[in-house]
């Protein structure tokens, strides 16, 4: 790590907070290449929803280390379309180190033996379809990496570079791109867009809490709709019970 970045203390909010100083204005590439190589090698891992746009960070971590982790969340509950997508951009990229987390069978059988949670509780099937599986896959790492941006949803209008949350730094290097700029990215490379694109859905999840958006909306306003629910809970915590307590 180079002098220039020696993070203070060990008290993250601190070090989240001197980061956003430093990186301030760098590139998004630049931001990845001092997270992976320099301030947390081996111990930073990329999650992705292989979602409608995420192409671009996918893209930019493998130029910067093609070994980097790349965590997947396998609900169950996804679109066919999703997984096949995914398949093509590893394989695309030459991402060497996919790491698919899967939802404990105790728990749905416990909680969603019938499948059908999602119906009833949406926040306790994220709880245990999304959020604990995830926290399962990240206890090896320090720190993360994720692609949400301030554009997507008024709920992400103030989104930080970098955070402290739950006791590792998270970082969103895409946190101020435009629609236009990931568009311009994906064009110059000239990356495959998630086939439900064309069909109007513009941030996907789960096949039964996903639908199309109409011009002008949120792009994640397809999701959860007529729900008083905008976030999965793997990015704000959840005000339903953990892991589905009913
Ligand atoms: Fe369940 Fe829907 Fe959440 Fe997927 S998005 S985990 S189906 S509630």
């Amino acid at each position: 790590m180079s002098a220039a970045l020696e993070l203070p203390g060990d008290d993250l909010a601190f070090q989240a907070e001197a980061l956003n100083r430093r990186l301030a204005g760098l590139p998004a590439e630049s931001v990845l290449k001092i997270a992976i190589n320099e301030l947390y090698r081996s111990r930073i891992a990329l999650v992705s929803s292989f979602g409608a746009e995420a192409a671009v960070l996918l893209h930019l971590v493998a130029s910067v280390d093609k070994a980097t982790p790349v965590l997947f969340i396998d609900t169950a509950k996804l679109f066919e379309q999703t997984l096949a997508y995914r398949d093509a951009l590893v394989a695309r990229l030459g991402l060497t180190d996919l790491r698919v987390l899967r939802p404990d069978p105790a728990l749905l059988a416990a909680k969603d033996a019938s499948g059908s949670l999602w119906f009833r509780d949406a926040n306790a099937c994220c709880a245990i379809r999304k959020v604990e599986p995830l926290e399962r896959g990240l206890r090896p790492f320090t720190a993360w990496i994720n692609g949400r941006k301030r554009f997507q949803a008024g709920s992400r209008a103030a989104l930080p570079l970098v955070e402290a949350v739950d006791g590792r730094l998270k970082f969103n290097p895409l946190a101020d791109w435009s629609a236009a700029d990931l568009a311009a990215y994906a064009a110059r490379h000239d990356l495959p867009a998630h086939p439900l694109v064309a069909e109007g859905y513009l941030s996907i999840g789960c096949a039964p809490c996903t639908q199309p958006v109409a011009p002008g909306e949120d792009a994640r306003a397809g999701r959860w709709r007529g729900q008083d629910k905008v976030e999965c809970g793997i990015h704000t915590a959840l005000p339903a019970t953990p892991f589905g307590e009913e």
